[in-house]
């Protein structure tokens, strides 16, 4: 069972905080903005799509993604490992 959730499954309720490890510049995007992205894809895990983003600023394939639920759905979902 893989932790490692898909770029599909952040659906309504979620943005993503990009942020560049090169420039350290940061923004934020919704999920449904990733999508339509033609090298993207809704199977596609974070960690794929970090290495598909670039950084708006410098370029360079820097980029890591932090999910932020913006609208709590009806079951929480525990950090708890
Ligand atoms: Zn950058």
């Amino acid at each position: 069972m893989s932790y490692a959730l898909q770029l599909g499954d952040y659906t309504e309720g979620y943005r993503f905080r990009l942020q560049c490890k090169a420039c350290n510049y940061g923004w934020y995007t919704e999920p449904a903005d990733l999508l339509q992205h033609t090298d993207t894809h809704a199977r596609m895990y974070l960690d794929e799509t970090e290495h598909m983003l670039v950084c708006l600023a410098c370029k360079k394939h820097k980029v890591i993604i932090t999910p932020l639920i913006i609208k709590p759905k009806h079951h929480f979902v525990g950090g708890l490992g």
